[in-house]
């Protein structure tokens, strides 16, 4: 018997699984491949985005509201299992909050790398979907945590020696990284221009580098994308329903503008030619016949 396929997403913060990479985790949950979220903290020191949703009733009970916007977000976007690595969420730097013993940036870093091999080895992933070694864009210290527990945990898992408490080794097959490809940015801008609507991408976005040459496997999510827009829409109170970066196009026009999500290849142990249009290209039976 194959082990079954199955796809495992690493993230920092609850809606953090909802802006990247929902409409390929929806398209393989269709195919039947088993999906897991990895959620590393519970978004506490998040700020209200929504100007609707900053209620006293709301901001007391915030971590509670944001596990059930979680809930119904993954619901959605079709996770089959949920795992909380269990910190808490580290702020920005010079906040309070980032201070925190408990938090994940502050919280002691081969313990971190241990609790997500466990993961690893009791939900045997083949593909892992990380955040990249770039993260100028937006330097969250529970982003860039997100990518460095997930390299040496992606290694250690296959390992029997490295974390022996944390189950029987499982060494996953592909790593990949979630990416914000420039085009997609151009493809929008262009969208609103044409429209005649106000385009949210300013020039701050066009004077970032562009990493699009990095990208290796571009992901087809145009039936996928009402499950992403609903994703984000139940994180009620971190996206807001008016946001022109998020909704300021008609979903249709949306779609179409720009259908792919993408990724790029940071660990392979199979064969499989790049550019590729498929995560678990090489790794299927078919491929390997
Ligand atoms: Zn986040």
């Amino acid at each position: 018997m194959e082990d079954p396929l199955c796809l495992l997403t690493v993230h920092a913060h609850p809606d953090d699984e909802s802006s990247k990479g929902a409409g390929t985790v929806h398209k393989y949950h269709e195919q039947g491949v088993h999906t897991v979220l990895v959620c590393c903290t519970g978004g506490e020191a998040g700020d209200i985005l929504n100007p609707a949703m900053d209620k006293p009733e709301v901001r007391e009970r915030l971590h509670d509201v944001r596990m059930e916007e979680l809930a119904r977000a993954t619901e959605l976007i079709g996770y089959d299992d949920v795992v909380m690595l269990g910190y808490r969420d580290s702020g920005m730097p010079d906040t309070p909050e980032n201070e925190d013993p408990r938090s994940f940036a502050k919280g002691e870093f081969d313990e971190a790398v241990g609790r997500l091999v466990a993961v690893i080895r009791r939900q045997k992933p083949q593909v892992i979907v990380t955040y990249g070694d770039d993260q100028q864009g937006y330097p969250h210290p529970d982003h860039i945590r997100v990518h460095e527990i997930t390299l040496p945990a992606f290694e250690a898992a296959g390992d029997p020696d490295a974390h022996p408490d944390a189950g029987p080794p499982w060494q996953p097959l592909k790593l990949y990284y979630v990416a914000w490809a420039r085009a997609r940015i151009v493809a929008l801008h262009e969208k609103f221009q044409e429209l005649g609507l106000e385009s949210p991408f300013d020039e701050r976005w066009f004077e970032r580098p562009s990493q699009d040459h990095r990208i290796t496997t571009r992901i087809d999510v145009r039936e996928h994308d009402d499950a992403r827009r609903s994703a984000l829409l139940a994180h009620a109170t971190q996206i807001d329903p008016e946001s022109p970066f998020w909704f300021g196009l008609p979903a249709e026009v949306a779609r179409e503008a720009y259908p792919y999500e993408d990724y790029v290849l940071a660990r392979s142990l199979v064969d499989s030619d790049t550019p590729e249009d498929d995560l678990f290209a090489g790794i299927r039976v078919s491929d390997r016949a």
